[in-house]
C-alpha cells in the first residue's frame, strides 16, 4: 500500500453539523493512542462507526480505535441530504441493474436501518430521526415512468408505495411545483450529523474514537499497523478502511475503480410564524427527484428547507470555497421555484460534499491486503448502503457467517474506470448531458 496524499477538507459551511445538539461531544484524547489495539477502524463515516459498533458486538472484550482526518459527522456522512433510504433508487427499471438485486438490496437496508434504530432505542438517543418515508416527485412528464417503475418494482415484491396526484402532492408537500409523487414510507429523514455523532458516542468504553487523527499510510501483514500524521504508528490484528472514496489513495489494486462526483446543500433559516403558515397541518417531508440530476428538497424537523442539486466530477476529491459559492446559485434557482412565497428567506448554511460511486454501481468490499479490509460503496444510496457495509466488514473479519454477508461478498466487483485525465473529461461530458435533460426537476 502507499502513503496517502490527499485528505478530507470543510467544504462551506456544514449547516447539519452546526445546528447538531452533540456537535460539541468530546470523543477520546489522540495523546492517549495506544501502541496495540485488536482492530483498527479508518474514516468515521456511517460505515466505520457501524464497523466499530458491530466489532465490539462480536467482541466484547476487544479493544478498539477509530482514526477519522476529521470531526466526527464532518465527512460526507454528515454532508448529505438524510434521507436514510430503504427501496431502490430511480435506477429501477433500467435493464442493466436486475430485479434480484434490488431485492436484496431492499432486505440489506433493512436489516441496517433496524439495526441503528434498536441502537437509538437501546440508548434513548436524542437526535433528529423522523420515521417520515420519502416522496418521489416528478415536475416533467417525460420523468413519470421512474414513479410507475418503482411503483410496479415495489408491487412485484409485495412493498408498500402509494401514487399521489398533483394536488395530493401539493397537499403533502406545501408547493405546487410537482406533478405527481410516488410516496414511500420506509425512508427515515435524518440529522446525518446529529446520528452518526450520536451512534459514534453510544458506542462501548473498548471502542475508542479519535477525531482529527489522519492517517497516513496503512502496511498491510501478518501484524499491520498505521502510520498516523501525528507521528505515532498504531499496530492492530486487522485493519478496516472505511473511508470512502479516499480509497483510491491508500494504494490498494482497486484505486482508481472509485470516485466521487461533488454535490452541494443549502439549509435556510429557521422559517417564522408566518412563513410557516404555508405548511400548516403539514408534516417534516423529504422529496428526491424522478430523475438522476434533480434536486432534493426537505422541509425539516427544525422548520427549515433544505435543497441539495448541483453534480460536477471530483476529480480531486474536494470542492473549492468558489466551487461552494457557485452552487448557490442553482440551490437558489431550485428554492425559489418550488417556494416563490418564500423567496426573501436566505440560506444560513451551503455545503459540499462527495457522493462515492463506481461505474457499475457495485461496492468495493472485502479484503484489500494482508489483515486490512475495506468497504466503500457505489451509488447514491450511502447511508443505508455504508452502514451496511461497515455491519458485515466486522462480521467478515470476526468470522461471522450470514446469508446476507455471503451475498454481499458475491456481489462487490467495481468495474474498471479509465484513467486521468480520460475519467475526468468523460464524467464530466455525462454528468453535463444528464443536467441538460433534468429541466424542471432541477
Ligand atoms: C450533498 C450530498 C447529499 C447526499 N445525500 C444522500 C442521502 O440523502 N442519502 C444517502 O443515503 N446518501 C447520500 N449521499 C451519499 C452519502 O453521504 C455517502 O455515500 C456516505 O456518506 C458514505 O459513507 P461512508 O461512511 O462510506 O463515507 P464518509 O462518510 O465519507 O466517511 C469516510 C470517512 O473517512 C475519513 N477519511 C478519509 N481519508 C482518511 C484518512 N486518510 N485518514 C483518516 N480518515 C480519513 C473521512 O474524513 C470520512 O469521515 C449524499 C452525498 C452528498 C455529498
Amino acid at each position: 500500500m502507499k502513503e496517502v496524499k490527499r485528505f478530507p477538507a470543510p467544504s462551506g459551511e456544514l449547516g447539519w453539523f452546526l445546528t447538531a445538539n452533540n456537535k460539541d461531544h468530546f470523543f477520546a484524547n489522540p495523546a492517549a493512542i495506544e501502541k496495540d489495539y485488536d482492530y483498527i477502524v479508518v474514516g468515521a463515516g456511517f460505515a466505520g462507526i457501524n464497523a466499530a459498533s458491530r466489532l465490539a458486538e462480536n467482541r466484547p472484550g476487544a479493544a478498539i480505535a477509530v482514526f477519522d482526518a476529521v470531526p466526527v459527522g464532518m465527512g460526507d456522512s454528515g454532508r448529505n441530504a438524510g434521507f436514510m433510504i430503504d427501496v431502490p433508487h430511480v435506477t429501477v427499471g433500467d435493464p442493466k441493474v436486475d430485479q434480484d438485486h434490488h431485492k436484496w438490496r431492499l432486505r440489506l437496508n433493512s436489516v441496517v436501518i433496524n439495526r441503528m434504530r434498536k441502537i437509538k432505542e437501546d440508548h434513548n438517543l436524542q437526535f433528529d430521526w423522523r420515521e417520515s418515508g420519502k416522496y418521489l416527485a416528478a415536475r416533467e412528464q417525460r420523468c413519470l415512468p421512474a414513479l410507475d417503475n418503482l411503483a410496479n418494482f415495489l408491487e412485484g415484491i409485495g412493498g408498500e408505495s402509494r401514487m399521489l396526484d398533483r394536488e395530493e402532492t401539493a397537499a403533502s408537500l406545501g408547493t405546487d411545483y410537482y406533478i405527481k409523487s410516488l410516496y414511500t414510507p420506509g425512508t427515515i429523514l435524518i440529522n446525518p450529523a446529529e446520528v452518526v455523532r450520536g451512534i459514534a458516542k453510544s458506542l462501548p468504553s473498548n471502542v475508542q474514537i479519535f477525531e482529527k487523527t489522519a492517517v497516513l499510510e496503512v502496511v498491510e501483514g501478518l501484524s499491520p499497523c498505521v502510520r498516523l500524521a501525528n507521528g505515532k504508528t498504531v499496530r492492530a490484528k486487522k485493519i478496516i478502511l472505511t473511508v470512502s472514496a479516499f480509497i483510491n489513495h491508500f494504494g490498494i489494486k482497486e484505486s482508481g475503480r472509485l470516485f466521487g462526483i461533488n454535490s452541494f446543500g443549502a439549509l435556510t433559516r429557521e422559517l417564522n410564524e408566518e412563513e410557516l403558515a404555508h405548511f400548516k397541518g403539514i408534516e417534516p417531508w423529504g422529496c428526491t427527484a424522478a430523475h438522476p440530476a434533480g434536486t432534493t428538497v426537505r422541509f425539516t424537523s427544525t422548520n427549515r428547507i433544505f435543497v441539495r442539486n448541483d453534480l460536477s466530477f471530483s476529480t480531486h476529491q474536494c470542492s473549492s470555497p468558489d466551487r461552494v459559492h457557485r452552487a448557490r446559485k442553482k440551490l437558489r434557482r431550485a428554492f425559489e421555484s418550488r417556494f416563490p412565497k418564500l423567496k426573501h428567506v436566505n440560506f444560513e448554511y451551503v455545503h459540499g460534499g462527495m457522493i462515492p460511486l463506481t461505474a457499475n454501481t457495485e461496492s468495493l468490499f472485502g479484503s484489500v491486503g494482508q489483515n486490512v479490509f475495506a468497504g466503500t460503496v457505489g451509488d447514491g444510496l450511502g447511508i443505508t448502503r455504508s452502514s451496511m457495509l461497515g455491519l458485515y466488514l466486522a462480521d467478515l473479519v470476526c468470522d461471522v457467517d450470514s446469508e446476507e454477508l455471503r451475498y454481499l461478498a458475491s456481489h462487490t466487483s467495481p468495474s474498471w474506470c479509465p484513467p486521468e485525465p480520460f475519467l475526468t473529461v468523460g464524467a464530466t461530458a455525462k454528468l453535463m448531458y444528464e443536467e441538460s435533460t433534468a429541466g424542471g426537476e432541477i
